[in-house]
């Protein structure tokens, strides 16, 4: 099968991924072949193709916002008809037996495998997954549409539960990227007000576009106080302004999986019981729930579709912020 291979990490750059032609996987018991339509592009795998991640596998194929097609079942492996469309996401399995797993926090499992990461992901014409932890994807969205639901829309919808944020309420989105771009709908649909602060002004417009408040730069304090803000840009120097423009008791919710180190601010920043929080992965109730009120909204994702071969040129794209909403890899016509 054709794939895009990462033998070691580098800057992108220089171009990491190798288009090339490797084995197709078998399933295992329990497990399933899936034929790969489409795979988002996530910062996430800027941060494993960069090595700011430790490397888990090497080589590895990248990508876990896959949407594709059930081939063949493994042993024992019933849940999904050959030929139903599935979506497989970033947590590709848990022991199901740690102390996390059995409190119902299978987020923080002591022992997870990740889609694209530790075991090959969706940047190739296929892939195998657990049937446990793969989603079916709602009907009325094609699969370019759909795939960006599976990691930017799960995380931006367990860091909006995450920040408490009610009706009515004032949330502040610093970075305006693919999780934004979906969770501002989300929320808007929630009759929350939205403030975007993001450097590029074509994120900026979308946030409008999409129903924001405001929209200005990174470090603009917004015109409002705000009850909870979500820092989805990986830039630790965001935090202090996010603070900053939080009202008393308010919560700060750290959406990534890497960011860059938080400079040192003063404690009234934080004092008066203004909390921080981070978001680390999710639970299959979490990407259930939210492909469940996606479908229902509807969300709209826009996208940019590369074709596989492209993988490159799309994470470059990413890493330069000049994506309005997310990156797609089309892997089959
Ligand atoms: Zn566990
Ligand atoms: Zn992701």
């Amino acid at each position: 099968m054709k794939a895009c291979l990462l033998r070691a990490p580098a800057r992108i750059e220089t171009d990491p991924l190798e288009f090339t032609e490797v084995p197709a996987p078998k399933p295992g018991k329990g497990e399933l072949l899936v034929r790969v339509s489409a795979c988002g592009v996530c910062r996430t795998d800027l941060h494993v193709i960069e090595g700011e991640l430790p490397p888990r596998k090497s080589p590895v194929i990248p990508g876990h916002q896959v949407v594709g097609i059930v081939e063949k079942q493994g042993e024992n492996a019933s849940r999904f008809a050959i030929g139903a469309r599935i979506g497989i996401a970033w947590l590709h399995r848990t022991d199901g037996v740690c102390e996390y797993c059995r409190s119902g926090a299978e987020n923080l499992c002591d022992n997870p495998t990740f889609t694209g990461y530790s075991v090959d992901g969706g940047y190739a014409e296929f892939l195998v997954a657990p049937e446990d932890f793969v989603y079916a994807i709602p009907e009325g969205f094609a699969e370019e549409q759909a795939a960006p639901l599976l990691c930017a829309g799960i995380i931006g919808f367990r860091s909006l539960r995450l920040s408490g944020i009610k009706p009515g309420g004032r949330l502040g989105f610093y970075g305006f990227g693919a999780a934004a771009h979906v969770a501002i709908q989300v929320a808007r649909h929630w009759n929350v007000e939205v403030y975007a602060s993001t450097r590029d002004a074509r994120h900026q417009k979308l946030a409008l576009d999409l129903g924001a408040a405001w929209a200005g730069g990174t470090l603009e304090e917004p015109p409002k106080k705000l009850d909870a803000a979500i820092v989805f840009a990986p830039a630790g120097e965001i935090v202090p302004a996010a603070l900053q423009a939080l009202k008393k008791g308010g919560m700060l919710v750290l959406g990534g999986i890497h960011m860059s180190p938080i400079p040192s601010f003063r404690y009234d920043l934080l004092y008066q019981e203004r909390m921080i929080r981070s978001v680390a992965n999710n639970t299959r109730q979490d990407g259930e729930d939210f492909l469940r009120i996606a479908a229902e909204i509807p969300v709209r994702t826009r996208v940019q579709i590369f074709p596989l071969a492209e993988a490159n040129r799309a994470l470059n794209a990413l890493k330069n912020d000049a994506i309005p909403g997310a990156a797609v890899l089309r892997v089959r016509d």
